[in-house]
C-alpha cells in the first residue's frame, strides 16, 4: 500500500458527527447549525453577506495589521508568485481584505454599508486546543457610520448571537470593553508608556525589551507572570483619553447598561492588531483554559485612508468558530439534532425505480429521507436505521410495493404502532413523518 497522506498540523477537517475522532473539534452538523443561525442573525441587524478572496497581496496585510505585530512578525503564510513575482499571503483575519474590496468597488458611494462574512484564515502559531494554523471567523463589519450607536447596536448583536446559541452572558461568556481614544491620545499614552517602561528597563524580559520602541503598546499583553506587576502600575491610556473621547465611550455604556448588559471595563485591553482607535471589546469564556477569547472587535476610523481610500469610520469584530464549537461542546449545549426525519428500508428483489420515485415524492413533501444504499438483509438495514437518528423507517417490501403502499414503523416511540401508507396519497401522511 502507498503511505498515506495526512492533514497539515493545525489545519483540521470538519467531519460528520458519525466518524470517530482523537481530537475534539466540532462536527459538520453543529458547523452548519452555527452558520444558519448566523445568517438569521445578521438579517434582522441589516448585515448583508460578502465574500472575499482567501489569498491577498502581502502588502495589504503588512500595512493594515502593522509591521511590528505578532501576525505580521511571525503568524503569516507568504510566498512569492513564480509568475510575476507577487507578493502573497494567506488572510491572518478578513478586515484588511473586506477594506480593500470596499475601496476597490467605492463600495460606500451610495452609503454606509453593514457586511459579514464566514470563511478559513490561517496563522502559523504553535497548534494546541482552541489554536490552529487554519481556523474559521464570523467576521462582521458595520462601514462609514461613526458612532457610537451602531458600536452599541454591534454589542447587543453579539449577545443575541449568543442567545440564539443558547449560551447566556455572565455564566458562559462576558464582555469586556476599552476605548483606545484616538491617535494623539495614543501617542501621549505611547511616550508616557515608553518613559515608565525605560524607567523599569531591568524588569522586562526579552520580548518586551524588543518591543520597547516598536509597539510598546503590546507589553501590555504579555503573558509573562513575572512582568504582570510591573504592566498593572503602567500609566493607563484612560488617563490620556480627551473629552470626545470619554463621551463616545460613555454613550455606548449607556446602551449597554439600558439593555441589561453587564460589562467589565478594562483599561488593558488593547488588542493584537494596530489599527483600533476608540470603543474596543472581547467576548471572553472561562470554560475553554487559555484560549478564552471568543470573539474581539473594535472601531477602526483611519483604516480605509491607511489602505488608500477615502476618510471612513468603521467598526467590526472577528468570532473564532472552532472556539465558539469547542465551548458549545464543553457545556453540552443541547443543538439540533441533523438527523433525517426517516430512514428508508428496502427489500430484496423490489421494483427499485419505483422505490425512488417514491422518495422524490416524500422529499418534495418536505421530509428528509435517507435511503438504504447498497442492500443488506432487513435486519442490517434496521441496524443502519437506527444508527442514522431518523425517527421512522419506511418500510419497502416487495409485496407491499405491489399494493402502492409502503410501511412506517416508528423508531422512537415504543409505544407507536406500525402503520402502511398509501404511496399516491403522500401528502396526507408526509406531515405525520415532519414532526411527529
Ligand atoms: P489570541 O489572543 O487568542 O491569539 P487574537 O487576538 O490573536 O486571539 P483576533 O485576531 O482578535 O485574535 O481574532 C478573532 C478571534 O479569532 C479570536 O477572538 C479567537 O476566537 C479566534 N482565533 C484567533 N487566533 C486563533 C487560532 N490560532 N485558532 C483558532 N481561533 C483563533
Ligand atoms: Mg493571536
Amino acid at each position: 500500500m502507498a503511505e498515506k497522506i495526512v492533514a497539515v498540523k493545525g489545519m483540521n477537517d470538519i467531519l460528520p458527527g458519525s466518524v470517530p475522532r482523537k481530537e475534539k473539534l466540532p462536527d459538520s452538523a453543529l458547523w452548519r447549525w452555527f452558520e444558519r443561525t448566523v445568517d438569521r442573525v445578521m438579517a434582522q441587524h441589516g448585515y448583508q453577506a460578502l465574500l472575499t478572496p482567501i489569498v491577498e497581496p502581502t502588502p495589504l496585510f503588512v500595512r493594515s495589521i502593522g509591521a511590528a505585530t505578532d501576525i505580521v512578525e511571525k503568524e503569516m503564510y507568504s510566498w512569492t508568485d513564480t509568475m510575476n513575482g507577487d507578493a502573497l499571503t494567506l488572510r491572518p483575519e478578513m478586515t484588511a481584505g473586506i477594506v480593500r474590496s470596499m475601496i476597490e468597488h467605492n463600495a460606500l458611494y451610495n452609503g454606509p454599508l453593514r457586511v459579514w462574512s464566514i470563511g478559513p484564515v490561517f496563522r502559523h502559531e504553535r497548534p494546541q486546543k482552541g489554536r490552529y494554523r487554519q481556523f474559521h471567523q464570523l467576521d462582521v463589519e458595520a462601514l462609514g457610520l461613526p458612532g457610537p450607536d451602531v458600536d452599541a447596536e454591534l454589542i447587543l448583536m453579539v449577545r443575541r448571537l449568543w442567545a440564539a446559541l443558547g449560551l447566556v452572558v455572565g455564566k458562559h461568556v462576558r464582555l469586556e470593553l476599552n476605548s483606545l481614544g484616538q491617535p494623539a491620545e495614543r501617542a501621549a499614552h505611547r511616550a508616557a508608556l515608553v518613559a515608565y517602561f525605560e524607567h523599569h528597563a531591568e524588569q522586562l524580559d526579552e520580548d518586551a525589551r524588543r518591543r520597547l520602541h516598536t509597539n510598546p503598546l503590546r507589553i501590555l499583553d504579555s503573558k509573562n507572570p513575572a512582568m504582570q506587576a510591573l504592566v498593572e502600575a503602567a500609566p493607563k491610556l484612560s488617563e490620556h483619553l480627551g473629552a470626545e473621547s470619554r463621551a463616545h465611550l460613555d454613550a455606548v455604556c449607556r446602551v449597554l447598561d439600558a439593555a441589561g448588559l453587564p460589562y467589565r471595563l478594562n483599561p488593558r485591553l488593547v488588542r493584537g492588531l494596530d489599527y483600533y482607535n476608540l470603543t474596543v471589546f472581547e467576548w471572553v469564556t472561562d470554560h475553554l483554559g487559555a484560549q478564552g477569547t471568543v470573539c474581539g472587535g473594535g472601531r477602526y476610523d483611519g483604516l480605509f485612508e491607511q489602505l488608500g481610500g477615502r476618510p471612513t469610520p468603521a467598526i467590526g469584530f472577528g468570532l473564532g468558530i472552532e472556539r465558539l464549537l469547542l465551548l458549545l461542546q464543553e457545556l453540552g449545549l443541547p443543538v439540533p439534532d441533523a438527523a433525517p426525519s426517516a430512514y428508508a428500508v428496502i427489500g430484496e428483489g423490489v421494483d427499485l425505480p419505483r422505490v425512488l420515485v417514491a422518495l422524490d415524492a416524500l422529499r418534495a413533501a418536505g421530509v428528509s429521507v435517507q435511503m438504504n444504499a447498497g442492500g443488506g438483509s432487513m435486519k442490517a438495514q434496521f441496524k443502519r436505521a437506527d444508527a442514522s437518528g431518523a425517527r421512522h423507517a419506511l418500510i419497502f417490501g416487495a409485496e407491499e410495493l405491489a399494493q402502492g403502499l409502503v410501511g412506517v414503523k416508528p423508531l422512537r416511540d415504543a409505544a407507536a404502532m406500525q402503520t402502511r401508507e398509501r404511496l399516491d396519497e403522500v401528502a396526507h401522511w408526509a406531515a405525520r413523518l415532519l414532526d411527529a
